[in-house]
């Protein structure tokens, strides 16, 4: 069955568990994540050697009678009992055996070599403060920061330095400048799958009436509730 083309282990198994009966270990994700606390294992699942190693421990706890119904359990545990993120140890039958839960890895296991991809986004916020008054956006959008405020953003692919921001399209179709752009700070802040390059940039001049941005009196400002990183320079500035 497994020379196939298309057929990997995992349906091979579980074609030959499910549907013939076969003692044959079926192993998913759910197995993955319960053999992997229940034992204690480390090896990143994703490597080879991880495979193999999970693989010849579902075989040999596998009886040889009812297999299917045992693969079916197992992951059935792994999907409703056993999960990734609120596993329900308390009413676990295994709690006492559970190496991760007597050792405190529940959240460690299991392990994977590949890590998530951290991505680069740089904003280059607009700073535009006149009279006691500073433009600040609403972020409707999904995602990060929603229903927060922040200053007017151009996002770009790259660090831009004054001189590429006068010359940014989507800048110009923002502002009408008076002068050039003047970076006041940078600072990276980290999230957990995302690498945030934000440069602050004083800029004098007109909006483009086109947007809804708020004249904030900084007075106000208590009022408006803004990313941690922009409250940081607010009172840094401010
Ligand atoms: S004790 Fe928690 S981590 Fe261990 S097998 Fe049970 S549910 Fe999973």
């Amino acid at each position: 069955m497994i020379q196939l083309k298309g057929i990997g282990d995992y349906t091979a198994s579980a074609i030959s568990s499910f549907c013939f009966d076969e003692p044959r270990a079926v192993v998913d994700g759910n197995v993955y994540r319960v053999l992997s606390r229940i034992f204690g294992i480390d090896t990143p699942i994703d490597s080879t050697q991880g495979k193999k190693e999970f693989k010849a421990l579902a075989e040999e706890l596998l009886p040889q009678k009812h297999a299917a119904e045992f693969n079916q359990a197992i992951m059935e545990f792994g999907a409703t009992a056993c999960t990734p993120k609120k596993p329900l140890c308390a009413t676990c039958p295994f709690v006492q055996e559970c190496h991760a839960f007597r050792h405190n890895q529940v959240h460690a296991l299991p392990v994977k070599a590949k890590k998530t991809q951290v991505q680069d986004v740089h904003l280059n916020y607009l700073v535009h403060a006149k009279n006691g008054a500073i433009t600040l956006e609403h972020r409707s959008n999904e995602g990060i920061w929603k229903n927060l405020y922040q200053f007017p953003c151009v996002i770009s692919d790259k660090a831009l330095s004054e001189k590429r921001l006068s010359g940014n399209k989507e800048y110009q179709a923002l502002v009408k400048a008076k002068n050039p752009p003047e970076l006041m700070e940078a600072v990276l802040h980290k999230l957990s799958h995302r690498n945030l390059h934000i440069r602050f940039f004083k800029v004098e001049g007109t909006f483009n009436g086109k947007h809804q941005f708020e004249k904030v009196a900084l007075n106000d400002l208590s009022e408006y509730p803004v990313p941690i990183v922009i409250a940081r320079f607010l009172e840094k500035h401010f």
